[in-house]
């Protein structure tokens, strides 16, 4: 399997990464266990994804600091892992987004240490701020670079506008932002200036936060206090029209021995525009399930058939 680039930067990665939210990520989801967390991480390496996608605000340093111990262990080399993270919350006042080059800087310091590494592959800026000039914060992020800690420039969550502004001076690698099967927006003003800029672009949320898995059925319904009642995607008519495509998946996933996931990563995979997809997950055995996705190779007529299945969400 050939690695993708990052980029115009040296960091290349394998098409499917780990999204490391659910890794210690107790702000997040209640009851998450960490020594599952760790495991996690360590079915992924095992089975050849080499990029963890993380952040500072995942537990607030935790999910950090949890990869960080597992790539001490003997059995694994931090020199074949591609690690990402982020950063833009204050840890004082984690409301509040910052961009200023001193933030930046002093977030990727410790980011290193939590992570027990001297550099990062991948830094993002994790949210715009409201006062940085986004030029400014990225030229920040270019001294890191030229420093040696971090190897390829990020940002997420910005308008175009505001990417326009942040790569003027053509330093962005990499854009991560929400994209899926149903949340397609990125697909008519971004990918074409991503294409054009050269930078590489990361979607997260690829599995609709389990949504496109095929676990859910049209009968399936939500606690209050679960966090996906409040999701649209899983709210009435929606909701069932997602099921609906989603289940007219299982004959193209039997086609290739494959489970429904596995089939909608290696749609990620194939797709032009998608450098690395990075799942999450909340068991071991759902990245083991995941990874299998590396060796399903779609048809270019299947690619198009799964694409049309999920139309109307363009
Ligand atoms: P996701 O990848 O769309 O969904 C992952 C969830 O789907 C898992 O936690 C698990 O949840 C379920 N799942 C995964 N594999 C499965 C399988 N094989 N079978 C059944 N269920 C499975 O959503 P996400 O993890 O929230 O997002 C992915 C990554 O993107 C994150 O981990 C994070 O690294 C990144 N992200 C970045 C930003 C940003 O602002 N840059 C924002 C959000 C996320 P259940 O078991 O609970 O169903």
């Amino acid at each position: 399997m050939t690695d993708v680039q990052i980029g115009k930067s040296q960091v290349y990665v394998r098409s499917l990464g780990l999204g490391a939210n659910a890794i210690g990520g107790h702000n997040l989801f209640p009851n998450l266990d960490e020594e599952e967390g760790k495991e996690i991480v360590r079915t992924a390496l095992r089975n050849g994804i080499n990029l963890i996608d993380t952040a500072y605000i995942y537990g607030e340093g935790r999910s950090e600091e949890l990869i960080g111990d597992v790539l001490q262990e003997e059995a694994f080399d931090r020199n074949q892992v591609i690690i990402a993270t982020k950063a833009a919350h204050r840890p004082e006042e984690p409301n509040k987004k910052d961009n200023s080059p001193e933030f930046l800087t002093q977030a990727v310091e410790e980011a290193l240490i939590r992570l027990k590494t001297n550099y990062l592959d991948i830094f993002y800026i994790h949210f715009p701020d409201e006062t940085t000039p986004k030029d400014e914060a990225i030229r920040a992020l270019h001294q890191l670079k030229e420093a040696g800690k971090i190897r390829a420039i990020g940002v997420s969550n910005f308008t175009l506008e505001q990417l326009k502004e942040a790569n003027a001076e053509g330093y962005v690698d990499v854009v991560e932002d929400e994209y899926s099967l149903i949340h397609r927006q990125a697909e008519s003003e971004l990918f074409p200036y991503l294409a054009e800029h050269s930078i590489s672009f990361v979607p997260y949320f690829p599995l609709a936060s389990g949504l496109l898995t095929g676990k859910y059925t049209q009968e399936t319904t939500f606690a209050k206090d679960d966090i996906r009642s409040k999701k649209p995607d899983f709210q009435g008519d929606r909701f069932k029209k997602i099921v609906s495509a989603v289940d007219q998946l299982q004959p193209i996933a039997a086609s290739y021995d494959a489970t429904i996931p596995q089939l909608v990563l290696a749609w990620y995979m194939k797709n032009p525009a998608v450098a690395a997809v990075i799942p999450g997950a909340k068991q071991a055995s759902q990245v083991a399930d995941n990874a299998q996705a590396l060796d399903i190779h779609l048809s270019a007529t299947d690619y198009q058939a799964i694409d049309q299945l999920f139309a109307e969400f363009k």
